[in-house]
């Protein structure tokens, strides 16, 4: 269910962002249509033979005010809580220094496996100076040098061998979800209101990090949920927790371990930059997507209110229009009990599949009202369509020239298709391809 997670540690400058950027390789993708999205990225999946992983850069998260000192040993905690293996990245160009020290203590009374890198050994000359890094107390140093790429490899080989077994194999049936969002807009509490009372509780699942906790309940109809609770979220109070790339960094854990991603905004306060930062993640990941606005029993009403936030919240997060908006409160629980159901259409729709003889009917009745584009006298022609996947929805339209799809065409399609189909609350993908 969810990914072994990688996270790297080590003070300013050793090369931890180099080397992320390395291991994450391509796969560091870029959505040009999502917001703010790829910038200053610490958060990534990578792949190592047969396994998947994410990798978090801990050094891009800056905990506001904190002496240096402070600021890395904050970093070094939050990698033993979300980590299952730590990579502490020192320089084998300035050698040991009482930061790497410091670290190193830390990580070690830990018990998390921990493996040194020792980095800018950019040639084999170099590798001789790596042996005072014995003095860490954390075993083998790995030299590595991150701008020539050399060493990962070895260093990957050793990680994987701490990665958990994964025995998650078994079909589960319940249907993943989380609430995602800045911190206070009310997640614990809405969480906390969700599994009210009324709700039988099956089971606490212990997670592949230390003290990640998911639940699993029951809804009404008998359909089984689980929801997704990274670490901390209701157990809290740490300094690095009300740093930005922090929650962005906890929300993208989430997103990836889930089927449908409540964004949770605050109703009270408004749409704010990082409220697009974190609503963006999860339209690019591609999941299911409900917009929760909590606190509406703050909100001054009158007639209109409702209508108008849902217009700013079109406009603001113009790439999520399919995505439903529901405006609760978790103090008074107003509404509260769509959400279940909510979560469950929207996982229904998510999991449709169209059959091509209609998909078809659909795509000639669009050309027609449309009529395809056309570039420097050449026109897009269309031959058929079929659906390759589901979670999401992804359509391959077969064409004459892939570029003569525009953006906007496309587009047209999706919003054809949509008219015809239930697929709210879930992202759709077109993906034009020459036919051979
Ligand atoms: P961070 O602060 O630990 O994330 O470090 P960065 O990744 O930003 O790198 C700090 C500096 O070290 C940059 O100027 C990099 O170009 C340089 N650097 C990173 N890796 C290597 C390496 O393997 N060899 C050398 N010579 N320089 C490197
Ligand atoms: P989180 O950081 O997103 O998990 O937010 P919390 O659940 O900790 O909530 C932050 C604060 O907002 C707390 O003081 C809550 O009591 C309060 N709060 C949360 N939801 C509501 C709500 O629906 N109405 C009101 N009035 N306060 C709320």
């Amino acid at each position: 269910m969810s990914n072994p997670t990688i996270a790297i540690v080590g003070r300013p400058n050793v090369g931890k962002s180099t080397l992320f950027n390395r291991i994450a390789g391509e796969r560091i993708s870029i959505v040009e249509d999502t917001p703010g999205v790829t910038r200053d990225r610490i958060y990534a999946k990578g792949e190592w033979l047969d396994h998947e992983f994410s990798i978090i850069d801990t050094g891009g998260i800056d905990i506001g005010d904190e002496p240096f000192m402070e600021q890395i040993k904050q970093q070094a905690q939050i990698a033993i809580d979300e980590a299952d293996v730590i990579l502490l990245v020192a320089s084998g160009k300035e050698g040991v220094t009482d930061a790497d020290e410091a670290v190193a203590k830390i990580l070690y009374r830990s018990k998390k496996p921990v493996i040194l890198m020792v980095n800018k050994v950019d040639n084999p000359e170099m590798r001789n100076d790596i042996y005072e890094f014995y003095s860490l107390g954390l075993g083998e140093p790995y030299p590595v040098s991150g701008s020539h790429g050399l060493g990962l490899g070895d260093v990957l080989d050793e990680a994987v061998k701490h990665f958990p077994i994964d025995n998650e194999d078994e079909e589960d049936e319940s249907i993943k979800f989380s609430l995602i969002g800045r911190p206070n807009v009310g997640k614990s509490s809405l969480i906390n209101a969700i599994l009210g009372e009324d709700r039988v509780i099956v089971s606490d699942i212990e997670g592949t990090t230390r003290d990640a906790v998911d639940t699993s309940f029951v809804g009404e109809n008998g359909q089984e949920f689980t929801m997704i609770d990274t670490a901390g979220m209701r157990k809290r109070g740490k300094v690095y927790e009300n740093t930005e790339k922090y929650s962005v960094m906890r929300a993208m854990r989430a997103i990836d371990r889930s089927d449908v991603v409540l964004v949770v905004l605050n109703g009270e306060e408004g749409i704010r930059e990082q409220d697009k930062r974190i609503a963006g993640y999860a339209h690019e990941a591609g999941r299911g997507v409900i917009i929760v606005v909590n606190k509406w029993d703050l909100v001054k009403k009158d007639t209109h209110t409702m209508k108008k936030f849902e217009q700013e919240i079109r406009e603001e997060f113009a790439y999520l229009d399919y995505a439903p908006i529901v405006f609760v409160s978790a103090m008074t629980k107003q509404r509260l009990n769509k959400i279940p159901t909510m979560i469950e259409e929207v996982s229904m729709n998510q999991n449709l599949r169209i059959p091509s003889s209609v998909l078809n009917d659909i795509i000639m009745d669009a050309v027609a009202i449309n009529p395809t584009p056309t570039d420097k006298g050449k026109r897009l022609k269309i031959f058929y369509a079929t659906q390759v996947a589901v979670k999401p929805p992804t359509f391959v339209v077969f064409v004459n020239e892939e570029e003569l799809m525009h953006f906007s065409y496309a587009r047209f399609l999706e919003n054809q298709i949509r008219k015809a189909f239930e697929f709210e609350g879930t992202p759709i993908k077109i993906i034009p391809r020459r036919r051979k």
